[in-house]
């Protein structure tokens, strides 16, 4: 079959700190809209596409452990966060006529389906775009870690990960002008140069699977222009 995107079937994953746009705190339902029409552009150039949210838009369980709190209560806090955020993208999406389904690794039956590895692999087969929500179910995981895990059990062929600028740099880009760009790199250039891209378990569970990381900028080429090789990306993968 002929489809002009480079992977059959990704993963994306989408921080929670993305959905707030411009604000410092919560959903930006104009921003998630445009995630949305992205998602569903996406599509139409024939892949398979589940997504990951994040949480830290709304709550990080790391900062309240910090502040006193048991860690294991804030992580459960912030997967419950993720929930939200899932059901603003699922929303956005069937608007404009996609179809979606979210699956949460914490059961929540009223209000999403609960995520069932074989059954979230036949609405991925039929075309449905499926929103994995509250991470891997886990206190003392990422969703970065959530989304690795996913993208494996999904037999992605692509993990893509949103930012806010057009790939991974060798330091912040927005505080250093001198910041080099790459267009690729290897797990272990990541490892061995600690850049910022995704957690080191994250990391590690791609590698392990043989999963390329394609991160991408939210804001220009979106998600069309990594999946179709036009836009500027950086891409992870062992050699
Ligand atoms: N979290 C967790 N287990 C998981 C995924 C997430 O405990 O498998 C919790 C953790 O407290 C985290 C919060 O959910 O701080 C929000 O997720 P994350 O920080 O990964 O969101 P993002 O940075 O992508 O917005």
């Amino acid at each position: 079959p002929e489809t002009p995107a480079r992977y059959k079937r990704v993963c994306l994953k989408l921080s929670g700190e993305a959905l707030m746009g411009d604000k410092e705190f919560g959903i930006d339902l104009e921003t998630v809209e445009r995630y949305a029409s992205q998602v569903k552009r996406a599509r139409e150039l024939g892949s398979e596409i589940c997504l990951v949210v994040g949480g830290g838009n709304i709550f990080r369980g790391l900062q309240m452990a910090a502040r006193g709190m048991e860690r294991a209560s804030a992580d459960y806090m912030g997967m419950l966060a993720t929930v939200m955020n899932a059901l603003a993208i699922q929303n956005a999406l069937e608007r404009i006529g996609v179809e979606t389904r979210v699956m949460s690794a914490i059961e929540m039956t009223a209000v999403c389906e609960p995520y069932i590895r074989r059954r979230a692999l036949r609405h991925l087969s039929k075309g449905i775009v499926v929103i994995f929500a509250a991470g891997s179910g886990n206190p003392f995981f990422t969703t970065d870690t959530a989304a690795a895990l996913r993208a494996a059990e999904m037999g992605c062929d692509a993990l893509m990960k949103g930012t806010q600028v057009d790939g991974v740099y060798s330091d912040d880009p927005k505080k250093n002008p001198d910041a080099e760009r790459f267009d690729h790199l290897t797990y272990l250039d990541v490892f061995r140069r600690d850049l910022k891209v995704m957690d080191q378990a994250a990391i590690a569970i791609t590698r392990e699977n043989g999963i390329p990381i394609v991160v991408f900028s939210l804001r220009e080429g979106g998600i069309e222009g990594a999946l179709a090789g036009t836009g500027t990306f950086t891409v992870i993968s062992e050699s």
